[in-house]
């Protein structure tokens, strides 16, 4: 649905702010891609433009793609902005170069909802999810667009029941210049795990979609060009049991209808492992890849941070399981923890070894506003207000050490041949256990075939010939040509090249090790 019952007809410019370079949004990997420049479409800034009054005029910026510019902002009537934490800076810089039009800015999102305090330069916040705020903030501007004398904060107290959500104004984004495509079915977490601000930010009750609503987006998608991944951004896809239940056999009925040219992933909980139901439709709906917040292998430490559900399985077992399912698991790890011990980063390295899990997204813990661990550290004094670390915890051991830590474990995990020998496992024991897509006219078509070529292309040249670590690719290359395997040659290398240049930047101190970190650097994602 949309806000209804305005009449007056507004101008509204959508920015979305920069990603700092992190080594969740593979921007090393976009040259061997077919002109990706942004790593997923935003769904809150998409959903909020859609939800606007019919009459009025939106247009929808994203910055990792290019800038919104002088001519943007003359057209405007008032800026909205949104994004997390890690794009506080950008955020603000925005506000700025739209004040200096006078315009109204407002924001909304995450970071905002956590920390209001970030933002003291905007007209209005935003906080919360969308609901009554966001007819507040609708009928104000309606009646005057001008910037307020002072700043307006409005926060939601009655959410909208995500079964009215419009959809996402994908028509909006420039849908093929995003490495994957993103879609929402259900907000909120059940756990409350101590480093999470998701419970607090959405709740432990998660609210849904209907399966409905999933399909007619994954058909808007399609039509705006989607090709071949698209990510399910709920906080845990199992939150609800029995609503991932539910949906799955839309998604399989879709997928048949449309002959398998999307691949999904998600986000859940580890226990999804004991849940062979849900995996079996998972795997009949071609979900590839499922992200779990492993953090760590350590007992002692899931059971400190209240993750204990990640030991319902045990861990390998869990991930031997899910791979059975044809499912590539990727690993969130914590180095940092008060539980970490001087030899925590060599049994990290032993554990990447033995789960052969080719993608671990390795952060040092950060506290975050709004969560269990913030509280205690607070109350401990444990908390660092210093922009030159790259966390704001006050570890138990000297941080110099955890910094060496996870840079040493950032330039193991990701040596080449090491990598892609995680690759060679993942396409031996896990992808012949994925369904077989029927072969479609979508797959046959020109613009698939084309799009093949071109990253093949790019690939060969930009990693078999000027790239430096030709030996490995060559190894790894060699045999998937040998037995035709192209598709997995170009997925594994695709992500292997960003996680080896990413993780070699890391070691010698270019990156910053936390995906939270305010430490900003340079975005290497050029703008226009
Ligand atoms: S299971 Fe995941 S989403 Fe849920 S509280 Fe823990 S870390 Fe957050």
């Amino acid at each position: 649905m949309r806000a209804e019952g305005i009449e007056t007809v507004r101008r509204i410019l959508c920015v979305f702010p920069r990603y700092t370079s992190s080594f969740g949004t593979f921007e090393y990997s976009y040259p061997l891609t077919d002109g990706v420049q942004a790593f997923m479409p935003p769904q809150g800034l998409l959903v909020i433009a859609a939800y606007l009054p019919a009459n009025w005029q939106v247009r929808f910026i994203d910055e990792n793609i290019r800038s919104a510019g002088a001519a943007d902002f003359e057209w405007a009537e008032a800026v909205f902005v949104s994004g997390m934490h890690i794009q506080r800076q950008q955020m603000n810089d925005i506000c700025r170069r739209a004040h200096a039009f006078d315009l109204a800015v407002a924001i909304g999102g995450p970071s905002v909802s956590a920390c209001p305090e970030y933002y003291p330069s905007f007209d209005y916040l935003h906080v919360g999810e969308l609901g009554d705020a966001t007819n507040d903030l609708i009928a104000r501007l309606a009646r005057d667009p001008s910037r307020p004398e002072q700043q307006v904060v409005l926060k939601t107290a009655d959410r909208l029941d995500m079964t009215k959500f419009p959809i996402p104004a994908y028509e909006l984004a420039d849908i093929k210049r995003y490495f994957l495509g993103s879609i929402q079915y259900s907000s909120g977490c059940p756990y409350q795990c101590e480093f999470c601000d998701i419970p607090g930010l959405y709740g432990r009750n998660p609210r849904l979609k209907t399966p409905q609503q999933i399909t007619t987006e994954l058909d808007r998608l399609l039509e705006c060009g989607i090709t071949g991944s698209v990510y399910f951004v709920d906080d845990n896809f199992i939150g609800n049991r029995k609503a991932a239940l539910e949906l799955l056999p839309h998604l399989i009925e879709w997928q048949k209808k449309t002959g398998y040219v999307l691949r999904f992933s998600c986000e859940a909980t580890l226990n999804i492992a004991k849940r062979p139901e849900i995996l079996s439709g998972m795997r009949e709906a071609f979900f590839g890849t499922i992200f779990c917040g492993i953090e760590t292998p350590d007992p002692v430490a899931l059971k400190a941070m209240h993750k204990d559900h990640n030991m319902m399985v045990p861990i390998m077992e869990a991930i031997k399981t899910l791979n059975s399912f044809g499912m590539e698991v990727v690993s969130g790890i914590i180095l940092g923890l008060d539980t970490d011990k001087p030899e925590t980063g060599q049994h990290l390295l032993e554990f990447i070894d033995a789960s052969q899990i080719p993608l671990l997204t390795i952060n040092l813990l950060q506290a975050l506003p709004q969560t269990p661990l913030w509280d205690r550290l607070k109350r401990e004094n444990r908390l660092i207000e210093d922009e030159g670390r790259d966390s704001n915890v006050d570890f138990r051991l000297p941080y110099d050490d955890v910094v060496r830590t996870w840079r040493a474990c950032m330039n193991d995990a990701y040596q080449p041949g090491k990598l892609l020998e995680r690759y060679e496992y993942q396409i031996r024991e896990t992808y012949p256990h994925r369904v077989t897509p029927p072969s479609s006219r979508e797959q046959r078509s020109w613009r698939n075939i084309k799009l093949g070529l071109t990253m093949l292309r790019n690939i060969f040249w930009k990693v078999g010939v000027l790239g430096d670590y030709k030996r490995e690719f060559w190894k790894f290359a060699w045999r998937r040509l040998a037995r035709g395997e192209i598709e997995y040659l170009i997925s594994s290398i695709l992500v292997a090249h960003h996680l080896i240049l990413y993780a070699r930047a890391a070691s010698v101190g270019e990156q910053n090790a936390s995906n939270y970190s305010i430490r900003l650097r340079e975005a290497s994602v050029p703008a226009e």
